[in-house]
This record gives C-alpha cells, structure tokens and sequence, in this order.
C-alpha cells in the first residue's frame, strides 16, 4: 500500500492518493495506514506516458547518422551495423538503455516492434515496465529486421503474456509482407484474438506505390485484408485520404502519431487534425532512436501540438488537455485498461518536480505538462502500483552500469 502526500491533481487540487494492489485505491481519503509514503507536496501528479511505437534496440544507432536521404541512411548506415551487431547481448543492452531513458522521462508503457522481442520482454520484467511486445514479421531478409522468424513464430510468442507484457503480432509494414502473409497474419491474429502492429502509409512513395500495383491507399488495402479494425494499432498513417479517415474512425483502430519521425524522414505531418474531428483514436510515439533521436514523451507531445496548429494554421488545433490524453490514457484504454488518474485506475503514475523557473507560475494542469514540463522534472515513476523510480533514480535497475555497457558497445560500432 502506498499513499501518496499532497500531490497535484488535474484541477490543480491537492489530494492524497492511495494506491493499493495495482489500483488507486482512494483520492481525497487520509490514510494512515499505509506500509509507504511519499511526500509529493510541490509536485503534480500524471498518468503516465504510453509510449505508442518505438524500437527499443535502435538507441544504440542514437546520432550514427543523421540528415541523410532515407536509403542512403539505410543501406550505408543502418544495415551494415545491425548486420555487424545485431544480437541478444546488443538487444539487452540497448533495451536497458532505452527503459531506462523513457523511465526517466515519465513513460510506463511502451509498444515495440523489432526482433528479439522475447529477450526484450525480460528486460522489461526485470525493470518493471509495462511492455507491449510486437515480434516484426517481413517476408524477405531486409537486413534490416534479418532475424525476423515468420508468423508461426511471433504467434507462439502470444502465449507468453504476463502481468506487465503483452505480445502482439507485428507484420513490419505493407511493403515487406506479402499479401499471403498478412493473411496469414489475419488467420491467427482472429485464432489467438491477438493485437496487431503495423507501419501503415508513412511516405508518399509508399501511398503511391500501392496505389499503382493495388488501386488501394495503403488503409484501404489492410481493410480489404480484415486488418482494419480494433485490435489494429497502426504506426505514422501520415498519407491517408478522407475515406481512410472515416475508415480508420468506423474500424476503432488506433494510430500512433510519430511527430518527430515523420519531420526528421521527410514523410510529412499526420492530419491529427482531421483524424481527432472524426473522434478516431490516436496516440503518440516517439519511433526508434535512430529518427528521433530521443525517446521523450514531453518532447513528442509538445511537438504533435505545436506541429497540428503550425500546419492548420489554427492555434485552436490539438488542445493542451487533447494531446496530453492522447499520449498517456489513449494508449491504455486501447489496451482495456483505465490509467486516467481516478479511483479503479490503474497505478501507473508519474510525480513531476514544480520547484523549477519553467513550472512558475502554474495556472493550468495540462498546459504544464503539453507545454512547459520536461523530462528532468519526473521525480517519482510508479508502475503497476510498484515504485520504480524515486528522487530522480532508477530502483529496478544499476543506471551507471547500463550506460557504461552501452558506451561500449559506441567504440565497436563507430569502428
Ligand atoms: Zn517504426
């Protein structure tokens, strides 16, 4: 049991909360009877981030090459050095890496999609985070995502869900799966009524290449496959149609905006605007490293708000209390689960720092956390109504040893 002090609730009303089990328990009650107590007073309290797409094992190429156009960054850089290192001591290492960083900055749950996603779930059990697990699916050997075993693999990795991790299927995108195997996808994914992964309509070409060989958008040919619906998270949708709005709205899928990724790859800027107008539901990521290059939820949510208003040119566009639902309860509630902060919610919470310049003075509850709050300001993390985080240090995890191995790993790659 674990009642948190005097902490600051949307409102900015100052409550106890108590957390018991993985719930909240009680807001507003005094409690005395708690085994530990935290002091937040001067600090808010915020559901924390669902980290909608990542791939954790990318924060080892974190800057290895930036400013480059797509393939070249790719075929000269990427691929040669996941080729060179890409195994289960490189995935730990960056997965640790990686937990660690998106810890520190107030996310408690994360969506990856890679290979190795079992070694990958049990750095997550070690550090207690809340994983969502997408093994990648590809039909041919990219490099890129070379260890990927096919769907009866990431299938029989289903049955290895626990508490804190959840496996999804992971087809890597449309141009990399066949159609026979996005059937094949379809099948078990009905069979296990699992959750499904997907990059869908990141760039132009891929919009335009689909278009020509299909006479589809990208969202109308994962519809016509049976993929479009609410077990479907989809990565980017930058290039959608009106149709593929109003499809994505009826379906229930969910998107995972990447503001970052799309801006720093030259794909575009999502239409949020739209897709939130429909009521479709959207959430954020921050993408892998490598097209960060961060794996900051402040600065993801700060950029999908600031991004919709510059391109509607309409300050109105992705409220303050809108962006900042989207990137932490949206992802949850997909998920089946409550984290928005009320009793019976879950206990995913995050204690942010207000005894700074940039949070003075503070007169609105979501404007801070869109607009001002940073990632240094996350003072206490707690997941799954267990600390993980307190006075700005990781419990669950040695952080200086984690990023010496990941230093190291820095002089092999550069060579
Ligand atoms: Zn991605």
């Amino acid at each position: 049991m674990i009642l948190v002090k005097n902490a600051l609730l949307p409102g900015l009303k100052k409550a106890n909360v108590l957390i018991e089990g993985d719930k909240i328990t009680s807001i507003g009650g005094a409690s005395d009877k708690s085994d530990e107590v935290i002091d937040a007073d001067g600090m808010l309290l915020m559901p924390g981030f669902f980290n909608a797409h990542t791939h954790v094992p990318m924060s080892l190429f974190r800057g290895l090459a930036d400013d480059l156009p797509l393939q070249e960054w790719l075929e000269k850089h990427i691929w040669p050095a996941e080729d060179k290192f890409l195994d289960k001591e490189f995935v730990e290492t960056a997965t640790k890496l990686s937990l660690i960083e998106m810890i520190k900055s107030g996310t408690t749950a994360f969506l990856d999609m890679y290979t190795f996603e079992k070694n990958i779930a049990e750095v997550a059990e070690e550090i207690r985070i809340r994983a969502f697990l997408a093994e990648a699916i590809l039909d041919f050997d990219t490099k890129d995502y070379k260890a990927g075993k096919g769907v009866e693999y990431a299938e029989s990795l289903l049955k290895n869900n626990t508490e804190l991790v959840t496996f999804l299927l992971g087809p890597h995108a449309p141009y990399t799966c066949s159609k026979e195997t996005l059937e094949k996808v379809k099948e078990a994914a009905e069979k296990q009524n699992a959750f499904v992964h997907m990059h869908v309509a990141e760039t132009r070409k891929e919009f335009e290449d689909l278009k020509k060989d299909k006479g589809m958008t990208p969202v109308e040919y994962i519809d016509s496959l049976g993929l479009l619906n609410d077990k479907m998270i989809m990565a980017h949708a930058v290039w959608l149609s009106d149709k593929d709005v109003q499809l994505v709205t009826e379906k229930k899928s969910m998107v995972a905006h990447c503001p970052s990724s799309n801006a720093k790859l030259g794909s575009g800027i999502a239409r949020v605007r739209d897709l939130v107008k429909a009521r479709a539901r959207v959430s954020i990521g921050t993408d892998g490293c490598a097209s960060n290059n961060v794996l900051d939820m402040f600065k993801e949510t700060h950029l999908a708000a600031l991004m919709q208003k510059a391109v509607n040119t309409d300050p109105t566009v992705l409220p303050a209390e809108t962006v900042f639902k989207s990137a932490t309860s949206a992802g949850y509630e997909f998920f089946g689960l409550n984290n928005s902060l009320e009793e019976g919610s879950i206990a995913d919470v995050v204690l942010i720092d207000l005894k700074n310049p940039h949070s003075t003075p503070l007169y609105d509850y979501y404007s801070h956390l869109a607009y001002s709050a940073k990632a240094g300001d996350v003072d206490t993390v707690i997941i799954n109504g267990r600390v993980i985080m307190k006075n700005h240090e990781i419990i669950t995890i040695n952080e200086e040893e984690a990023i010496v191995k990941a230093n190291e790993y820095k002089e092999k790659i550069k060579t």
